[in-house]
């Protein structure tokens, strides 16, 4: 399964109300998920953060709670998801460590003109790093 990612006006009014809202899921399909304009200066870790717990929420399901959709994000995608409490964008953020590799593991999980929209701009060119 491949997931689009689209900008979402929703998306948009919910990070308006509430700064730490930046994307949902199964708002009009079960392989979408909506972001808002504000995502694109998230830095990596959290803008990784993010897609990858929101692909979780994608993967276990419309019932699923935060938990289950970071936890099974965490199994498929091999990278922690932690939240951060206070953030300059937004508090209880969701952070990764490592976002070049999730950027990396994101490639299987996003349709092509969704990883070259958002996420090749953001790959760094780095020698030293082993891509398996
Ligand atoms: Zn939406
Ligand atoms: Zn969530």
């Amino acid at each position: 399964m491949s997931y689009q990612v689209l900008f979402c006006e929703e998306a948009n009014a919910d990070h308006k109300h509430c700064k730490r809202l930046y994307a949902h899921t199964f708002h009009n399909a079960s392989n979408v998920i909506c972001v808002c304009d504000a995502i694109v200066y998230l830095p990596d870790e959290h803008f990784a953060g993010i897609l990858a717990h929101e692909i979780g929420h994608l993967i276990a399901g419309y019932d699923a709670d935060e938990d289950e959709a970071n936890k099974i994000a965490e199994k498929r995608l091999g990278q922690s998801i932690e939240y951060k409490r206070h953030t300059d964008y937004g508090n209880d953020l969701e952070i990764t460590n490592d976002p070049q590799l999730l950027f990396e593991q994101l490639k299987d999980y996003l349709e092509p003109e969704s990883y070259e929209e958002l996420i090749e701009p953001r790959l760094e060119e780095d020698e030293d790093r082993e891509i398996e």
